[in-house]
């Protein structure tokens, strides 16, 4: 069985342009879909029309204060429960926020370190929707870990290269589903990348060769014509 669907989304309001590109980057490459808004009034409307899975609100931003969209999350029954982490700076985290009397779920002090917020983030998700941050995919003998980075077939350890690692890691979380070349590129190696198709059947020949010795099931559907995808039947 394999546990977990697509990635979280996470809505970063943020004014601070460094601050927001070093946690927009870290959280990419930790496997969430990032949104970004640098304005109070503009997070608010993307709030209400697109609701993500969690959101970061800056304490002070311009247009409209991370407290007041926090409330405002708060008032519609639609984001009533959205995970919401506020950042705040030193100094400036006074009574309200250490009690959370601000509708946050939970907040962090500037300058605070990544991993710790991304710690924050997936206990949050976990609370909400346990299935989403599923720590190991898991199909049949399988068990690709996400926190170690680490992939087992039973009790051989694979040794994957960082990209092999992510196409796994893409093809495991919709066991069944064929993805072209195109759509592969996309999601493993980033839409700006500017990459041959072919070099996707060089790294799915690789994470093939690792993941399977002679005589082992191979989990990676070929499909002409079309792409690959993970055997639903794997294991099973
Ligand atoms: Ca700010």
């Amino acid at each position: 069985m394999v546990v977990a669907s697509k990635a979280p989304r996470i809505l970063l309001v943020e004014d601070e342009d460094a601050l927001a590109t070093l946690v927009t980057y870290n959280l990419e490459a930790e496997g969430f879909i990032v949104e970004h808004a640098a304005r109070g009034d503009e997070a608010d409307l993307m709030l209400l029309e697109n609701p993500p899975d969690l959101a970061i609100l800056d304490w002070m931003l311009p247009g409209l204060s991370g407290i007041e969209i926090c409330r405002r999350l708060r008032a519609r029954e639609a984001t009533q429960t959205l995970p919401v982490i506020m950042l705040t700076a030193r100094g400036q985290e006074d009574e309200r926020v250490r009690g959370l009397s601000t509708g946050a779920d939970d907040y962090v002090v500037k300058p605070f370190s990544v991993p710790e917020l991304v710690a924050r983030i997936r206990a949050l998700l976990r609370r909400a929707s346990p299935e989403r941050v599923a720590d190991q995919l898991v199909a049949g003998e399988i068990v690709l870990d996400r926190a170690s980075r680490r992939v087992h077939r039973g009790a051989r350890e694979l040794d994957l290269g960082a990209t092999e690692f992510r196409l796994l890691e893409h093809l495991m979380e919709k066991p069944g589903r064929v993805y072209t070349r195109a759509q592969l590129l996309d999601a493993v190696w980033g839409q700006s990348a500017e990459i041959d198709e072919r070099t996707v059947d060089v790294h799915v020949g690789r994470l093939r060769k690792e993941l399977s010795r002679p005589k082992q099931q191979d989990p990676i559907r070929t499909v002409r014509g079309a792409g690959y995808g993970f055997d639903e039947n794997f294991g099973k």
